[in-house]
Formats: structure tokens, sequence, C-alpha cells
């Protein structure tokens, strides 16, 4: 560095170059170039920050001025992953700043690696949220993503002896220097007290909530820029802090230590996010999350309403949009009802109309589980004065349906916001319905289940809210980013316009059959694989081969996602391997990773299985040539980046009826993977099109998974399907557990179960039979590249960036 200045005395540098080492030098104070990667990534970042800045500023001032319309997209959930090659990505500016970085001896893959994901959510709805900021920023959209800033995000993982081992996730421990801090922005929540009724000076009856025991909501935001646009939106991420009298007021009591444990208690809020993937635990930690969130964002865009138009709401909901991502904010509602009535003095009419029109809700899964209700007399003491209104808002609903159906209690019943019974409770979802103007699914079977199932008595009195809004994933971060050898092989055959418009992926279609391109295409595939198996051999100390055939399955452990029916494939494939049967067999290296709940037994003792099966498998030079299997720990979005380029086969086998979308689908289907997978959510549009010759359908569909729940027997199933009862046998005789003795009986009752929810044993012989029909394609190099290429080509249509064109078009800007 010094040689550097040396050398260079005076400008001209080029900007990025001298930022950089402006940064290094004074910002930091680091004057050894070969000090610490971290330092060079935070100067990077710094650097970068600067050149944002003036945009972000830009955006907001544009977006004030042109009067448009705000969309907040509220999530309780964004699981962002890294953000600086996305950075340079978007902006253009990765090649000077590789330059730059390499004067101090260093790659910039290497700085990269100081980046720790920010992984503020659990899986696909936490992904999905982040996916849409980047397409909102790229289509130049004015949303304001609002979420929590959680001290500890998602757990890491390891795995010990095959049991899953949990640890905190420190992602803040140094820093995170992409956030910009705005105490002058601070919001104060309520909590506890009472309902207070009075008369104002009109004499109106009018509520006020009172003895409430506040928290403040201190933002800190975070750029996102659009992709080669100029625009920089902003995500912010609310933290709780004490407010200071409630410090005094311990502190005149006399007691200090009480002063910090109420400190300690505040601060709690947004300590650390909930690890459970579709399903809620009712702990009322989680309650106080999600009424923080709703309450700080609602007030910060309220703040600024009045800040510009006074206290004049008239077009408040033609200037402003709430998205709600799935039920967890949806007390947005009754939260935005109390803000404008009882601090903006507007009546009830006034406050619904406008509710009504700014809310749209989207729902992102049937499972029971995962419907969120809350005990009324917990949410009674946190939060009495929103459950005051939604009681009325309830009353005013039912009396609604009464007049459409009179007479039908049995209806009413059916649709009150509250369920009745010895504890009460309130269904958020419902709340969610009545109170915005759009309700969606998630991919097309999702919301025709919704209609026709879960939400049927609504879908009949609000037919107009339901719409689809099929997923999808940024084309920026999952092709271009995380696979450069794709994207230049594809910016050379048809120039780089897909990355702002996927459909001209299609024009791949014309080169599906040139030998020439489909050798390009899979040396790109073969590279990939070289990488991954690398990262294989460093977390698992197992070696893939490059000419087997690379089968995945990355994503949340949980029973309705099948890795049971995987790893049953897996134990069938070993038997017949030692039985000699290898006729058509293709060789396979199978990947499992994902995290399981935490409290989610059953998951985490498939992760067990999973790992017991590898270590049999692995060890035995009988079956080295044809199969291999790992599970690699801690999934997350780094480690897709660098799995889904790599994979061949992509595994998405719910029990149909169950997957609301899946979005991991999307992202291996654009690297160019070929997809095994049942008729549940979105992969039903994937097979549509990409044409169902490239495309491994297998299972039984969501309406033969209800007929055959009826009569369902395993136990005959296993019974006639020599192949199924092999496996089991293996399983029940401790092939996989010697030492262990009985560890797997849970799974083994589970599969034989009547009353399985999952059904893993009625599809066992249709998905191994679907796995020789991919055998058979990948040993015809030829057939697999051209599906592998037309996998790719047809893509298009899961861009995240057709999903929010739908949503601007449909919703937002109708
Ligand atoms: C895409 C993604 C998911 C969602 O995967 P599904 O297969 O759709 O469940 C979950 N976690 C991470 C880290 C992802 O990148």
């Amino acid at each position: 560095m010094k040689q550097i200045i040396k050398q260079h005395p005076s400008p001209p540098l080029d900007p990025i170059r001298d930022s950089l080492q402006r940064h290094y030098l004074f910002t930091l104070g680091r004057d050894d170039p070969s000090c610490s990667r971290h330092y060079l990534y935070s100067a990077l970042v710094s650097t970068i920050r600067e050149r944002l800045i003036t945009d972000w500023r830009n955006t907001r001032e544009r977006q004030v001025q042109e009067g448009l319309k705000t969309i907040n997209y509220l999530s309780l959930e964004f699981l962002m992953g890294r953000s600086l090659n996305n950075a340079l990505l978007n902006l253009d500016i990765e090649d000077p700043v590789r330059v730059a970085v390499a004067e101090y001896a260093c790659e910039l893959e290497e700085v990269e690696d100081e980046e720790v994901d920010a992984g503020l959510g659990n899986g696909g709805l936490g992904r999905l949220a982040a996916c849409f900021l980047d397409s909102c920023a790229s289509l130049g959209l004015p949303v304001v993503g609002y979420g929590i800033r959680y001290q500890y995000g998602m757990f890491h993982q390891k795995i010990e002896n095959g049991y899953q081992v949990e640890s905190p996730d420190l992602w803040l421990r140094n820093g995170n220097p992409w956030e910009i801090e705005c105490p002058e922005h601070t919001r104060r929540v309520r909590f506890f007290g009472h309902t207070d009724y009075y008369r104002d000076s009109h004499g109106a009856l009018r509520a006020r909530w009172v003895d409430t025991h506040d928290v403040l909501a201190v933002p800190y935001d975070v750029p996102i820029p659009g992709y080669r646009n100029s625009t920089v939106n902003t995500l912010r991420l609310w933290k709780a802090e004490a407010t200071d009298e409630f410090d005094l007021e311990e502190f005149n009591a006399g007691s200090y230590t009480d002063a910090v444990e109420a400190k300690n208690q505040a601060e709690q809020i947004t300590m650390v996010l909930y690890p459970n993937d579709a399903s809620e635990q009712g702990k009322e930690l989680r309650l106080r999350q999600q009424y923080f969130l709703a309450s700080a964002s609602l007030q910060d865009v309220l703040h600024r309403w009045v800040r510009q138009y006074g206290n004049e709401f008239g077009e408040f909901a033609a200037k402003n949009g709430f998205q709600l991502n799935d039920t967890h904010p949806t007390v947005a509602v009754a939260e935005l009802m109390r803000l404008l009535m009882d601090e903006h003095g507007l009546g009830w009419e006034e406050a619904w109309e406008i509710t009504g029109h700014t809310m749209a809700y989207t729902n992102h899964t049937l499972l029971p589980e995962a419907l969120e209700v809350w005990s009324v007399e917990l949410f009674g003491q946190l939060l009495p004065r929103l459950l005051d209104i939604i009681y009325e808002i309830n009353a005013r609903f039912l009396g609604q349906v009464a007049a459409r159906w009179p007479g039908d209690s049995e209806r009413q019943r059916r649709m009150s916001i509250i369920e009745e019974g010895d504890h009460p409770r309130i269904r958020m979802a419902y709340l969610g319905i009545v109170g915005s103007h759009s309700v969606n699914g998630v991919a097309a079977l999702h919301t025709e289940l919704l209609k026709q199932g879960l939400f049927r008595d609504f879908f009949e009195f609000y037919p107009e809210k339901f719409n689809n809004k099929t997923n999808g994933v940024t084309p920026r971060r999952w092709l271009a980013h995380c696979n450069k050898g794709l994207k230049s092989l594809l910016d050379e055959t048809i120039g780089d316009g897909w990355l702002a418009d996927l459909g001209q992926l299609q024009r791949l279609r014309e080169h599906a059959d040139d030998p020439a391109f489909a050798e390009r295409f899979m040396a790109v595939k073969r590279d990939n694989k070289d990488r991954l198996a690398a990262l294989v051999k460093h977390e698992c100390d197992v070696s893939f081969g490059l000419d087997m055939m690379f089968d995945v399955q990355v994503k949340r452990i949980h029973e309705y996602k099948r890795q049971l029916l995987n790893i049953l494939h897996v134990i069938h494939l070993y038997d017949r391997i030692l039985r000699g049967d290898t006729t058509g067999l293709a060789p396979r290296c199978v990947l499992f990773g994902g995290k399981a709940a935490p409290g989610y037994a059953m998951a985490k003792l498939i992760i067990k299985l999973i790992g017991n099966v590898a270590r049999v498998v692995n060890r035995d030079p009988r079956v080295a040539d044809w199969l291999r299997v790992v599970f690699l720990p801690d999934y997350r979005v780094t480690a897709m980046e660098a799995i889904c380029p790599g994979t061949d086969l992509s595994e998405q086998i719910s029990t149909a009826g169950k997957e609301a979308s899946g979005t991991g689908n999307m992202k291996f289907m654009m690297n160019g993977a070929v997809t095994i997978g049942t008729l549940d959510g979105a992969n039903i549009e994937i097979r549509e099109a990409v044409g169902e010759e490239n495309f491994f359908l297998f299972g039984l569909s969501a309406n033969e998974v209800e007929e055959t729940r009826k009569a369902y027997r395993p136990d005959d199933i296993i019974e006639t399907d020599a192949d199924l009862a092999r496996v089991m046998d293996l399983l029940q005789c401790g092939h996989f557990n010697l030492l262990e003795a009985g560890i797997f009986e849970p799974i083994i009752a589970a599969v034989r179960s009547p009353g399985d929810p999952w059904m893993t044993a009625a599809d066992f012989r249709s998905y191994i039979d679907c796995q020789r029909r991919v055998d058979s394609a990948f040993a015809d190099g030829g057939r697999w590249s051209r599906m592998s290429i037309l996998n790719t080509a047809a893509s298009g249509r899961f861009s995240s960036d057709r999903t929010i064109a739908e949503y601007r078009d449909d919703i937002w800007f109708k």
C-alpha cells in the first residue's frame, strides 16, 4: 500500500481504486495491505456504499417529487444472503473492483468470502422477500421492505455423529457495513396497558391506549440497488431498544438492576429469529415481534404522510399500499385502524375504507400447523386496544355475512375471525382476508386449493379479492452471479438482454440440438460440478465423481418435503447394487442439505438417518463406483449459490398439495437441472413450461392423495412391493444403526402408519420407477444435455421480475 502511494503520488487514480485506498487508509486506518481481508472487505463495502448513496437519495427524492404510490412490503423474514457481489453485478463495476482488489494481492472471491450471510429468514418465504426486493428495484418500483433486524439470524448447523447441532448466528459480530442506523426515525411501540374512552373537543367518543409499556423501534436502512437502472430502494430493519424513562422510572425507585432488566426485556424483542419454517409455536415473544414490526412500519409511513400532507387522508390509499408476507404481519390491519382513529382522529368508516384499500395479503401455506392463531387472552393482555378493534371488525364483518346468508349461523361460526370455544383464539389469516383488497396464493395449484378448501367460504363471499401470483426468483443472483460460466455462454449466444428480460432465454431453444453448443453447455455444467465436488470434499470428505449424476435435494427438512422418500430410494439403490442388479443404473452422487427446526424431532431424526445411510454407503467399496451420499451441513443462501449450478437432477418430491410453490425448484431449473417431481406447487407450471418430456413426473396428484388417504394401508403396499419390503427390512434389522439399536423406530412407524399424512409408501413405487427413467435419460448424454438446455430455456417465466410485474399490474397499481 505504501508502495502504491509512492508510485502514484497524485491523481489521476481511477475512482474505485482511489476510493478503496482512501477507505482502507483513512476510514479504517490500516496501512498494511496484508493486514486482514476483513478490512479490505469493509473498505470495499464503504467504496460501494459511497457510490450508492447519491442514487439512493435521488431515488427517494424522485419518488416524493413525482408523488408516486409507495408499496410497503412487510415481512418477518428477509433471507438476503451476501450483498457484495450482487451490488457489483447490479452497478456493473465488477471488473474495475477486481483490478483494484488485485493490488492488495487478493482475489475478489477471497474478499467476498469475508461477508457472512444475512440469514434473517428460515427458507423459501424469507428468500422470496429478498428476491422481490431485487426485482422491485430492478423494475424501478417505489417499494420499501420493512423487517426486523434480528441480532441472531438463522442458526448455524453442524452435524455431530449424524445429529444436527445448532449454534447461534452472531452475524453482527464484526458489524454490518451495509446498514445505516437512523435514530432520527425512531418510533415508539406500545404494549400492555388498557383502553380509555373519552370525549374529544367535538364531543365525539374516542379511545386511547394508556398505561402502556413502551419500546423504541430504531431503524437500520440497507440499500437495495436495481439492475443497472440507478434505482436504489430501501430495506428498513427495526431494532428494539428500551425507552429512557423506562430506565429512569426503575432507577428512581432505587433499583438499578431492575432498570437494566427492563432494558433487556425491551431488547429481547429483536434478539432472535424463530427457527420454525411453516409452523407457529404461539409464543408471546413472537406476537411481540409481529406487532413491533407492524406498528413501527405503519407509524413510519403515517409519519411521512403527515409531514407532507398533514392530517388529510383523502389520498392516502391512492398513494400507499401494504403487502403482507403471510399471516405473520396481519396484525397490521388492526394497527392501521388504531393509528388512523386514535392517533389521527379518523372515524371508523373512513379508517376502514383506507385499510381495505391499502392492505393486501399473501398466503404461503395450507399446512394446518402454520395457520396462525393467537389466544384471545394472551392477545388481550399484550395488545388490549387491538383486541377491541378486532372484535369490532369481526362484529361488522359477521353482520355482512348474516345479511348475505340469513340464519346460517354455522357459516358465521366458520367465518368468524374469533374461533369460539373454552379458549377462544384469533384467526390471523381471516383478519388478513377481511382487512385486505387482495388475497393471493403463490402458485396456480395453491391458489385453487385455497379457493376450494381453506378459504372456501371467503372465496364465496369475496371472489374478487382472490388471485394467483406464482413465485419467482431473481435471475441476477440465481443465474448471472452464481453461474458465471453459463452467464458468459448465454451472453455470447443470445446477448445479455436476458438479465432484465428472462423470457429471452427461449432463444436458447434453437441451439438445443446443436452439438457444439450442447458440448459447451455441458462443459460449463462440468466446471460447476467440479466446484460443488470440491465443496463436498471439503465439508464432508466424500469424493464426488464428475461423470456421476449429481442428484440434489436441498431445502428445509420437513416431513411434507419427503427427504425420507429420497433416502428410501437411496437405500433401494444400495440394495440393488449389492444384489448385483446394476443394469441400466446410472452412477449417482446424492446430496442432501437443509436445517430442521430445533424442536422438530422427526425432521432431526431424518437427518440422522441420512447421515447413517451415507456412512454405510460411502464406506462400502462394493458400491463405490455406483453411489455416494452426503448430508452437506449448514444449508443457506451462499451454499445454494454453489449447489444449484452443479446439479444434474433436482428433487422436488413433496406430497402433492402440500408445497405451496417452491422456489428452489426454479433456481435449479434456471441452471439447467432436470426436475424429478410431483404435481405440486410450481412444479406443475415448470412442467408445463418445459414440456412433459423434459420433466420426470411421478406420484399421486393432490386429489388422489386425498382419495387414497381414506383407505390407506401402507403395510399392504409394503407386503406387495418386494423392493419396498427389502428397504423396510434393512431399516428394521438395524443395518444402518448396528450400534444404535432402535433409533429409527419412529421413522419405520411413520411409514407404516395408515395415518401417515405424507403418504410416503403410496408414492414409493412410482418414484423408483421414475428414477429408472431418469437413469436411462442420463445415460444418453445427448438426450440429457438437450433436456438440460431446454430447462434453462424455459425458465424465463420463473423470474421474480415476472412475478413482481404481476403484483404491480394486478394489485399495487391497478
Ligand atoms: C431457495 C431457498 C429455499 C427455498 O427452497 P424450497 O426448495 O423451495 O423449499 C430455502 N432456503 C434457501 C437458502 C434458499 O436459497
